[in-house]
């Protein structure tokens, strides 16, 4: 018998319904993920909940064949338990859940933000980074330390992604909102003043998503683009900047959607030069939110047997990643 492992992932926290197969090896087998895009506005937390319960059956259909795999094959069932929206979390443990009666295999909560670093770890193979992970819902500066991932700096409000979505969105830009906005912000020319405001370690960009909705009467969306980009990645550079100092780190790692900005990665890329520090980011097929992610990160839980009875296979809406005891990195 092979020795090989393999556990399949289920992610459901919010706008995207994915599902991943990996190998004890950390080969990406399959990844496959349908995404609910609303008609207007931010994402609806049922719609989006009964837009995953649809295309569920076909998204794990797809990546069990993908990965020539059958059910019965998998070691065990991961999902995101958390953190995320409530209705689109416990349809995704419905699932899950359902999958580890029929295969008689283990199901294995995840933490959706540690899934986010896992998978850049497994890819780069960088030992010990410090995170930067952003996306529609998160904004986290992260290190490993005495036996967790610790938070060096969040948002107060609402995540990076988010405020550039919404701004987007206001902008009369469609879906996603960051590519569209760095397009227009590349035409930018003049900066126009708006908050630049960090407390501490921590970011905020509610008042700053108000501002800039605020100027778009009357400013040239080119520059006010630039300048809410500028902004909002600056202060996020800053307290990155910090925690790199103060953890010393080795390395940075960009995880999350929000990843695959090139501006971005350009910003953080010069803070890892000044404290030469090696930077890397996660690739683009894995940096938004996917099934193969949880899968991994499973599959790392799974050797320190955190495994969930069905019936405490509770979702956690709040979960925070700080809260995640992390034994495989001991
Ligand atoms: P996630 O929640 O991790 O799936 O990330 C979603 C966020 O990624 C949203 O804010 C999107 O606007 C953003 N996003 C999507 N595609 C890109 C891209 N090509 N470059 C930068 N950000 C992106
Ligand atoms: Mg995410």
């Amino acid at each position: 018998m092979s020795s090989v492992q393999y556990v399949l992932g289920i992610e459901c926290t919010a706008h995207t319904f994915g599902c991943g197969v990996v190998s004890s090896e950390g080969t990406v087998l399959s990844n496959t993920k349908a995404e609910y895009v609303p008609k207007t506005g931010g994402i609806h937390p049922r719609e989006a909940s009964q837009h995953h319960a649809a295309k569920a059956s076909a998204t794990i259909r797809d990546a069990l064949k993908e990965a020539d795999l059958r059910l019965s094959d998998v070691d065990a069932v991961a999902f995101s338990a958390g953190p995320g929206l409530g209705p689109c979390l416990r349809t995704g443990a419905t699932v899950a859940r359902m999958l580890s009666l029929l295969s008689s295999k283990p199901l294995v909560p995840v933490n959706h933000c540690i899934a986010h670093i896992e998978v850049g770890r497994m890819v780069t193979e960088e030992e010990d980074p410090l995170v930067v992970y952003v996306s529609g819902g998160n904004t986290i500066v992260s290190a490993f330390s005495d036996g967790r991932y610790r938070i060096f700096g969040e948002t107060l409000d609402i995540a990076l992604g988010n405020c550039l979505d919404s701004f987007a969105r206001s902008l009369g830009l469609g879906h996603p909102g960051v590519p569209k906005l760095e397009s227009l912000a590349n035409e930018g020319r003049s900066f126009i003043p708006l908050p630049y405001v960090v407390k501490g370690q921590d970011v905020s960009y509610s008042g700053l998503l108000t501002m800039a909705v605020r100027k778009i009467e009357e400013s040239d969306p080119h520059d006010l683009s630039l300048s809410l980009l500028e902004v909002a990645y600056g202060t996020l550079a800053e307290v990155t900047e910090r925690a790199l100092a103060h953890t010393e780190k080795p390395s940075l790692l960009l995880t999350g959607g929000v990843a695959r900005s090139p501006r971005l990665q350009r910003i953080l890329e010069s803070v890892c030069q000044e404290h030469s520090s090696r930077f890397y980011v996660v690739p683009p097929d894995l940096a938004g939110d996917n099934g193969a992610m949880i899968a991994w990160t499973g599959y790392l839980a799974l050797k320190e047997d955190l495994t969930a009875p069905i019936e405490t296979s509770y979702i956690r809406p709040k979960w925070r990643l700080d809260e995640v005891e992390v034994p495989w990195r001991r």
